[in-house]
């Protein structure tokens, strides 16, 4: 199969195409990513993020891999849901260090009557700073979804986290088909879609092409498709788990790519256990997204310095809103690259 005759956009994948992509010699797989990436994308530029939990801990959902369900003893210190101008002031703080979108996490099964004009107003006042704004609080009615959508929302974060087939040994307070419906009312609201799934909760490789096809033949392509490593976390059923080949997280994003050219593939939780050369091999199989900052909901990731350095190294650049030309954000990142001139180990592959 070519790399032109698979960058067109399709929602009719099979099992035996997806398993054939996967079964591709590891370098001609990667070839074909980036050939497909390159048709859609600057390869050079990486989207950032920033993720804060509004909401944390006894979540009624008994996800086996989070860390925030109320059904596991994680010891996680739990926290009501954050007061509206916290949430601003933690929004202007991620688009002073470069983020372009704030993504607001709630552990709820779904967001509550009382809860709705809270979180309502942190979209607003989200929006009001200039970036983008996506959230994540759970099963959604129509109506809600199109409240978000009047209030700005520019994102919904739902993910299906593996196959319809492996999900029952993974979540049991809720189905796939709750799942997708919350999905179609996004949609149909006229919000775009994150949603993607974990790698390393002991799903086959048969779910890994089968979370694809699930996302790949939705009606429409969600616009970003994150790509999580388990993060093993004490207390859930999951701290166990044996770990992913990295190659074959590689090998994910590679075929994600491939599916949906036109989406943004967010290198997403388990970034801190990753090298840089694999960070490195994950954006050449096309991923060009990453959260950004601290702390990723509840579990670690990489400072913003240690991202801003390794783009430098590799010459990537963060991406910029092309409708909110920012000279300040613009200059947050050029300051913070000048500190890690400063830095002895710092390498600059923009220069040479
Ligand atoms: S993943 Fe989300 S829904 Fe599942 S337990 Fe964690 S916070 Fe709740």
């Amino acid at each position: 199969m070519s790399a032109t005759a698979v960058s067109a956009l399709r929602h009719d994948w099979t099992l035996t195409e997806v398993k054939a992509l996967f079964a591709l010699p590891f370098n001609d797989l990667l070839f074909q990513a980036q050939t497909v990436h390159r048709s859609y994308f600057d390869p050079n530029q990486v989207q950032v993020s920033t993720l804060l939990s509004i909401k944390t801990g006894a979540c009624p959902e008994d996800c086996k891999y989070c860390s925030q369900s109320g059904h596991h003893n994680t010891g996680l210190d739990k926290a009501k849901l954050l007061e509206v101008q916290k949430v601003i002031q933690a929004a202007a703080e991620a688009k002073a260090i470069g983020s372009t979108r704030f993504c607001m996490g709630a552990a709820w099964k779904h967001p509550s009557v009382k809860d709705m004009p809270y979180v309502l107003e942190m979209v607003k006042g989200v929006k009001a700073l200039g970036m983008e704004t996506c959230m994540t609080l759970g099963t959604l009615s129509r109506e809600q979804t199109q409240q978000l959508a009047e209030a700005g929302l520019d994102y919904y974060n739902h993910n299906l986290d593996t196959s319809p087939e492996y999900y029952g040994n993974i979540v049991t307070t809720r189905t796939y088909a709750e799942r997708l419906q919350t999905l179609a009312y996004v949609r149909e609201a006229g919000l775009k879609i994150c949603s993607g799934g974990i790698l390393g909760m002991g799903e086959s490789l048969d779910d890994r092409a089968g979370l694809l096809i699930q996302l790949a033949n939705l009606p429409e392509h969600p616009e970003s498709v994150p790509i999580n490593m388990l993060v093993k976390i004490q207390g859930t059923p999951l701290e166990h788990a044996e770990d992913v080949d990295p190659f074959d997280f590689i090998r994910t994003l590679a075929v994600a790519r491939i599916m949906m050219p036109k989406s943004y593939v967010r290198l997403s939780a388990g970034r801190e256990q990753m090298s840089d050369q694999m960070q490195a091999l994950a954006f050449f199989a096309g991923a060009n997204s990453i959260f950004y900052g601290e702390r990723l909901l509840t579990t670690g990731n990489p400072g913003a310095q240690k991202d801003l350095e390794l783009f430098a190294r590799l010459g990537i650049k963060p991406e910029q809103r092309t409708d909110h030309a920012d000279e300040v954000h613009q200059a947050a990142i050029e300051q913070a690259l000048i500190e890690q001139k400063n830095s002895a180990l710092f390498y600059d592959a923009t220069a040479v």
